[in-house]
């Protein structure tokens, strides 16, 4: 196998083990079409995939995928007998089966499978959901696709909520360096335990107040005025005055 076409794998399977913990030895789920392409190719698909992917991988299908290969009769014969020679995994459709591409999407929902199928339909739907791994027979080759634009963003969109994250955290940090604390930090903080004071625009002055406030002191002053000039001098006190 060339070097460039073992990078190029090597890498799609560092990216799904990074993001989607796929891990060795790698399972891969394969149904007939993909047996059918095989044998179309005269290729040994346990021994190809292993040579692929340089590193232990475990083959396996599935009940449904049997069943839908017997169903199809002659013209699968071959596929079906090769299918049936991998590990048959569980998958809560015995007694009831469904579609083998039914199966295999319900199959990724909890696992990490790499899925070898030759089915259009079946990848173009895998390919909508974030963190499935494909592969197929292009030829006598084996390619593993390349993550699909849903895994990429979905990586991607992991990566950003994970910047932001460290970015508040990193500004809370500085701010707390520098005693600026959240305002939630310091309110909480210095939260008064007792009675509060009361509002000064809305309460009313107290008497010793209202006596010591400069201007009532002048309107006082003015009254005890008027109050003097109403004053009466007394008759004898004028007569005095008017002597003078
Ligand atoms: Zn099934």
């Amino acid at each position: 196998m060339k070097i460039s076409r073992f990078k190029k794998s090597h890498k799609t399977l560092v990216f799904f083990a990074t993001n989607f913990d796929y891990r060795e030895p790698y399972q891969v789920l394969v149904d007939a079409t993909f047996c059918q392409a095989a044998l179309l190719h005269k290729i040994g698909i346990d021994e190809q995939i292993r040579k692929y992917f340089q590193c232990s991988a475990k083959l396996l299908t599935t009940q449904c995928v049997i069943l839908e290969a017997e169903a199809l009769g002659a013209p699968l014969t071959g596929a079906t007998t090769l299918v049936k020679k991998f590990h048959v995994h569980k998958c809560g459709h015995e007694g009831k089966p469904v579609p083998a591409a039914d199966c295999i999407k319900s199959m990724t929902k909890d696992n990490r499978y790499i899925i070898a199928s030759q089915d259009r339909l079946l990848q173009e739907s895998l390919r909508k959901i974030p963190g499935r791994c494909l592969l197929y027979l292009h030829k006598a080759t084996p390619v593993l696709e390349a993550p699909s634009k849903a895994s990429k963003k979905w990586v991607l969109k992991q990566a950003k909520d994970l910047m932001l994250g460290k970015h508040a955290a990193k500004i809370d940090y500085m701010k707390e360096k520098q005693g600026l604390k959240p305002v939630e930090a310091t309110s909480s903080s210095t939260k008064r335990k007792g009675p509060k004071n009361p509002n000064p625009l809305s309460c009313k002055k107290s008497k010793k107040e209202k006596a010591k406030s400069p201007l009532q002191g002048v309107e006082q002053t003015a009254l005890t005025k008027a109050k003097r000039k109403r004053v009466k001098i007394p008759a004898h006190v004028k007569a005095a005055l008017g002597k003078d």
